[in-house]
């Protein structure tokens, strides 16, 4: 018998998170409505919801942040509630808020728990009350002619943070004294154009840290699990592109007391949903809250990974207001899981964007292997959303098979048409500090530093000769398929590939 949960879900997102709400909705029977802008109307999140509305223009501005257009859809298909994935309106309290006033349910949390986690100076405040440690620093806008006695006080180096910041934008390193009035602008005016909000407080810099959060579970009943944390150390410009889980530096005791205080945290703001609260962790093995995350995590698969639960299907269950159906102890660690982020980016060209089509794409498989993508052969990137193409995640009995798993994953991977982080993600797999277990966030510009001329190993260039081959190929029978429907033409690609491999192995 089908649960009672909702009836149709619209998901306000695009890309592969919008695929992977999709596929959770068709696990628990219920029915999903995407939506898409003018770039994305054959988008993959498009073809496989039930229902697709178009909600606007290509710029995310007219179309996934279109409040209006979006619960106008909602309305139109009779969706009952809203996922809105991570990133655009996934922690907007204004939008949270419509959804409730239109009798829709939001897929989150409270919207007074939005509001609160969502500035970093008032969740500091809640957290310090809350008896859990916070990184030294002030928990109120700051004044510029204060900032040189506070920043003294703290011991540079200091970091100045915007108090609405997100997606490691809006920060700034001081080293000393005279450079902190010129970085203090910049941070305002970068935190101004970036969220319309231009406060912005102090943090003593953490020297080395590594970045390790914990996922969170409440329900609307008064409880609340952890899942353990991820490792999220491995960044380019504050932005994680591998996670894992577990860590390799926690011991059960101190796992233990950051579970408990990352419940405390979520507890301290009345939380429910799925969240996720980060903690900056220095060299003297101390953490500290750096912020609590309102929504779905990225990088929520490696999580899923080692304890077995599916986080997206528990967030549609918290919000149709069932109770978890498990408690702490019945949340257990098991082996351990990678995940890396292949974006359409350049590694060579400071990891820069690369829009285009995809011509190729063969994904990885194989025991343990799981690919959320977004995106299939044909599909375009385009310039107007986050160049993340896929999230590839694997799973191995211990950390070592993980690796050895992802390695192999990656080799399998093929991307053709725009540059990847494929390259890069397999150099950190194959490093011996990565593999050491022992790094922290400076990891990577630290590592491209040492090579004068950054140039990643690629795969073989017979190999992208064969795949452009078969691109070509596919498009040509891309164009036939519009005019007259038939799937048969693949044989052509597929004989094309055989008498490719053939000639190699005469060789
Ligand atoms: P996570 O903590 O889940 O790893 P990221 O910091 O990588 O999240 O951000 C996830 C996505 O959300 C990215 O696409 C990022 O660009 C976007 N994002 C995060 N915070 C904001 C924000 N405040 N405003 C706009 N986009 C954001
Ligand atoms: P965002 O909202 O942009 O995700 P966070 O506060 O979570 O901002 O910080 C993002 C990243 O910046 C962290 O993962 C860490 O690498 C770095 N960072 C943030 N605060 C500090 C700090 N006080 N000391 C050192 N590094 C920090
Ligand atoms: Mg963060």
């Amino acid at each position: 018998m089908k649960p009672n949960y909702f009836e149709k879900i619209l998901i306000a997102n695009r890309g592969e998170i919008a695929v992977r709400v999709i596929r959770a909705c068709r696990e628990l029977g219920i029915g999903s409505v995407a939506i898409f802008s003018e770039a994305d109307r054959e988008a993959l999140h498009v073809r496989l919801a039930d229902e697709a509305y178009f909600v606007g223009p290509s710029p995310s501005s007219q179309s996934y942040l279109n409040e209006e257009n979006i619960l106008l859809a909602a309305k139109k298909t009779g969706a009952e509630a809203i996922h809105p994935g991570y990133g655009f309106l996934s922690e907007n309290t204004n939008f949270a808020q419509r959804v409730a006033e239109e009798g829709l349910v939001f897929i989150g949390p409270s919207t007074e728990s939005i509001r609160l986690m969502g500035d970093k100076t008032a969740s500091r405040k809640c957290m310090a009350q809350a008896g859990v440690t916070i990184v030294p620093g002030t928990n109120e806008e700051l004044e510029p002619s204060a900032l040189e006695k506070i920043a003294g006080e703290l011991g540079y180096p200091v970091l100045l943070k915007a108090a609405a910041g997100g997606g490691g934008k809006g920060m700034r390193i001081v080293f000393a004294e005279n450079e902190i009035q010129t970085a203090y602008q910049t941070a305002k005016s970068e935190a101004k154009s970036a969220f319309g909000d231009d406060r912005i407080f102090l943090e003593k810099y953490v020297e080395n840290p590594r970045h390790i959060e914990f996922q969170i579970l409440g329900d609307q009943h008064g409880n609340i699990v952890h899942l353990y944390e991820r490792e999220c150390s491995i960044q380019r410009r504050h932005q994680k592109v591998i996670e894992e889980a577990p860590s390799s530096v926690l011991d059960e005791n101190l796992r233990k007391k950051m579970g408990e205080a990352a419940i405390a945290a979520a507890r301290a703001c009345g939380y429910y949903n799925a969240g996720t609260v980060e903690f900056i962790f220095d060299k003297s093995r101390n953490f500290y809250f750096l912020e609590m995350n309102t929504r779905l995590q990225v990088e929520h698969p490696v999580t899923e990974m080692v304890t077995g639960i599916d986080l997206v299907s528990e967030q549609i269950k918290i919000a149709a207001g069932e109770k978890l159906s498990f408690s702490q102890a019945d949340i257990q660690l098991r082996g351990h899981a990678i995940e890396s982020r292949i974006y359409a980016e350049d590694p060579e060209n400071n990891f820069m964007p690369s829009t285009g089509k995809i011509n190729y794409l063969r994904e990885p498989a194989g025991p343990s292997v799981r690919n959320d993508s977004g995106f299939e052969s044909g599909s375009d990137i385009s310039i107007y959303y986050d160049p993340l193409i896929s999230k590839l995640s694997v799973w191995g009995k211990n950390r070592i098979e993980a690796i050895q798993r992802m390695k192999r994953a990656l080799y399998e991977y093929r991307i053709a048409g725009v540059s990847t982080s494929i390259p890069f993600c397999r150099f950190v797999m194959e490093h011996p500090k990565f593999v050491s277990g022992n790094f922290d966030t400076h990891f990577v510009p630290d590592e491209l530093k040492k090579t004068a001329v950054v140039k990643f190993q690629k795969t073989d260039s017979e190999e992208a000769q064969v795949a452009m081959i078969a691109a070509v190929l596919y498009h040509n029978e891309k164009r036939k398929e519009q005019t007259a429907l038939k799937p048969t033409q693949s044989d052509a690609v597929a004989n094309q590939w055989k008498l490719l491999a053939r000639k190699r192995q005469n060789r």
